[in-house]
């Protein structure tokens, strides 16, 4: 049996353990203390009884997330992690290092069912959705690990946040909280396939988070060529649930469009993109896509991205190129775990 993970607990829930379990009330406080600095067993929790430690190791499981493999990048200092779960899963996750500190990626579910072309993680299918505790217990390794302290967050790893809503969402609740982990929601991006209806609840939590969609193709038919999740919510239902979030938390969307060469990379598939998106609250995130063995995908040339940027300004779309990190490692779209399963 899978013992309850206290990491994904708030303070509240701990405090009621507490009372439940004939203990005072004050000691609930005192143990989400201790979580949120990184504990890695109860005991280091100096402070507490040691029949209570027995009780708490025999209900909880503290340690949820493993570090099972460690890559750093000898080009930029990108480090990735492959993590091991309770019940033996594996995961993933990238460290980053920027100028204005560390940014951590964190996978959301043990693979992903929404089946995009060009996804590594979605090869397999999806085995679980994680629980907050195994999403902040990424936070926790990797500062432990490193002896750093997290400043930006993306669930941009393995999994579709918005498939695994209810965790996703208490993750933030976790991680936000004042008295606890402490991190702003302007620190957080969470990147989603593009799940409407999810959009919109998100947007009616009003959480001042960085919202990213991965667009990658704004031509219906195409789209669900590359993304099936675009035959339940194709683009004229996605744009409606940006335009409810941008209108209900006046926050930027991040739009992030992988080029494939010949594919979705065209000067014709720029002007769909740019009129689709004119006018509104966004800025467009341009990737070159990484290739994946499995598919028969290249990234596009720089001559064509460049192009592609200048068409959607044309069009008064704010435009990025994302810098690419960790090129050496495979830190990026599952491709570290599937080698790691393959072996
Ligand atoms: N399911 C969520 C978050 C995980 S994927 C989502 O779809 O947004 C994180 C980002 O990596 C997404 O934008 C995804 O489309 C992108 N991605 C997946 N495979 C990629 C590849 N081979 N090259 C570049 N980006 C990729």
């Amino acid at each position: 049996m899978l013992k309850k993970d206290i990491r994904s607990y708030s303070c509240e829930a701990i405090e009621n353990f507490m009372v439940e379990n004939g203990e005072k009330k004050f000691r609930g406080k005192q143990l989400y203390g201790w979580i949120v600095k990184g504990i890695q067993s109860f005991d280091e929790a100096i402070n507490m009884p040691k029949s209570l430690k027995e009780k708490l190791e025999a209900t909880f499981i503290l340690d949820n997330i493993k570090i099972a493999k460690r890559v750093t990048s000898d080009k930029d200092r990108t480090t990735k992690y492959l993590y091991e779960l309770q019940d033996g899963h594996i995961i993933e996750g990238v460290l980053m290092s920027y100028k204005h500190g560390y940014s951590i990626c964190v996978s959301t579910q043990v693979g992903c069912k929404m089946g995009c072309t060009f996804c590594a993680s979605a090869i397999g299918g999806i085995e679980r959705n994680l629980t907050a505790g195994e999403i902040i217990g990424q936070l926790y390794t990797v500062e432990k690990d490193m002896g750093i302290k997290i400043s930006n967050v993306v669930l941009m790893g393995s999994g579709e946040p918005l498939d695994n809503y209810e965790e996703v969402l208490q993750f933030l609740k976790l991680v936000n909280d004042p008295k606890g982990y402490n991190l702003g929601m302007r620190h957080i991006t969470l990147s989603t396939c593009g799940i409407a209806d999810k959009i919109k609840d998100l947007a009616d939590e009003n959480m001042q988070l960085t919202l990213a969609i991965s667009l990658h193709c704004a031509n219906d038919e195409e789209r669900t060529a590359l993304m099936p999740v675009n035959k339940k919510y194709n683009l004229t239902a996605l744009m409606k649930a940006c335009h409810y979030y941008t209108d209900v938390t006046n926050r930027r969307i991040t739009f992030e469009y992988g080029l494939i060469a010949g594919v979705n990379d065209t000067e014709e598939r720029a002007k769909e993109l740019g009129k689709l998106i004119q006018g509104m609250l966004c800025h467009v995130n341009l990737i070159p896509i990484n290739q994946v063995i499995e598919r028969d995908y290249q990234p596009s040339k720089e001559s064509s991205i460049a192009k592609f940027k200048k068409v959607l300004e044309g069009y008064g779309v704010t435009t990025t190129i994302r810098r690419e990190l960790g090129s050496d490692i495979n830190a990026a779209c599952g491709q570290l775990r599937k080698n790691h399963l393959d072996d």
